[in-house]
């Protein structure tokens, strides 16, 4: 019997994303070559990154509004250097909300390439909220926000209304709910928690806020070198991008971002319920920011820990240990978890 997963990153896929994936590692398209043994300009590759790339503009509803969709290789990490490569002028200040552990890095990536405004922050309480107090200084060139924030569970429900470049690192929360994702000039998500494995990076970029920087950018840094040769500039990573396609299509199945939402609420709505009833339990997020896709909580009482470890353990649950900075538990219930493996969790935690 497969594990119930609710490992952070990487996570779950869909079975049945994993059963095609398998199918094409050995025989793609009837080729009778495996998926990872072709060229990446034979039509067969060269068509699925371009249908991965019009999923992508279709489920964001960003198709024909002048967006750019991207696999790149790095991670979410080296756009963190990217984006200002791309869209900090020479001697240009970004603005920045620090909300975990992945802003701050973002943070001190473009502090490399300029000045670097930190206009609201949550590390006081170690992350346990999103601040929505703060000023955008007029003379900032971008806003950066994360939209979820992994470790700590906590997730944006509205994002900074401004007149300046808005950039959002997307990596856990992706695909997960329906947003005017036209707010955004600039989206980033490396695959691995909710769209593919690892080893590609989506990136989805507005064109006409390319190219005002006055830098000179290395070319494997440069968004419209990227653009100009459809993410194959170089050799993409053709595996990740394959079953990223897969996942799109499965959630288009589904009835994209929408549809998924309705899941992903009921989905995390079960497991808030069981949290906020059972006493042996307390959820570690601030209520209103809570993340739908890691739901971080510790117990009340220490003593049971021993005992609910061996009880989850003995569930066929797998990857609820917190991340070492919060401590307790994380349920991550990305879109690929099935209710049914929270039902398994929440009857656990029910049974301690
Ligand atoms: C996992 C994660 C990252 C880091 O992604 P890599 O692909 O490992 O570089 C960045 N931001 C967020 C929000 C994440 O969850």
């Amino acid at each position: 019997m497969k594990k119930h997963n609710f490992s952070a990153g990487p996570c779950i896929l869909p079975q049945e994303v994993l059963q095609k994936a398998s199918e094409a590692v050995l025989n793609f398209n009837n080729l009778n070559l495996s998926l990872i043994e072709i060229s990446h300009r034979s039509a067969d590759f060269v068509e699925v990154m371009e249908h991965a790339k019009d999923l992508v503009l279709e489920l964001l509803d960003l198709k024909d509004k002048g967006y750019s969709a991207l696999f790149l290789q790095g991670g979410a990490s080296l756009e963190f250097l990217m984006v200002p490569y791309n869209i900090l002028p020479e001697g240009g200040k970004a603005a920045f909300i620090n909300t975990g552990t992945w802003s701050s890095k973002a943070i001190k990536e473009a502090g490399l390439l300029g000045e670097v405004e930190v206009i609201a922050s949550s590390k006081d309480t170690n992350f346990n909220y999103i601040p929505k107090d703060y000023t955008i200084p007029s003379d900032a060139t971008y806003v950066h926000c994360t939209s979820n924030n992994t470790i700590f569970g906590t997730q944006m429900k509205s994002f900074p209304k401004t007149d300046k470049l808005l950039v959002c690192d997307m990596s856990s929360d992706i695909f997960s709910r329906k947003l005017d994702f036209s707010q955004f000039d600039l989206i980033y998500a490396g695959a691995q928690k909710n769209m593919g494995p690892a080893g590609t990076t989506l990136v989805v970029v507005k064109d006409d806020i390319l190219g005002k920087t006055g830098r000179k950018i290395p070319s494997m840094l440069d968004y419209q070198i990227h653009i100009s040769k459809e993410s194959m500039f170089n050799t993409p990573p053709v595996f990740p991008v394959y079953v990223s396609m897969l996942t799109l299509e499965w959630l288009k199945g589904l009835g994209g971002v929408e549809g998924i939402e309705k899941i992903n609420d009921e989905k995390a709505g079960i497991l808030y319920d069981e949290i906020d009833s059972n006493p042996l339990f307390k959820g570690v997020a601030n209520k209103e920011d809570r993340s739908n896709m890691n739901v971080t909580f510790v117990l009340t009482d220490e003593s049971k820990k021993e005992k609910f470890d061996s009880m989850w353990k003995e569930a066929g649950i797998s990857g609820i240990n917190g991340h070492r900075s919060v401590g307790g538990y994380r349920a991550s219930i990305y879109n690929a978890m099935p209710k049914e493996s929270i039902q398994v969790l929440v009857d656990v935690m029910k049974a301690l």
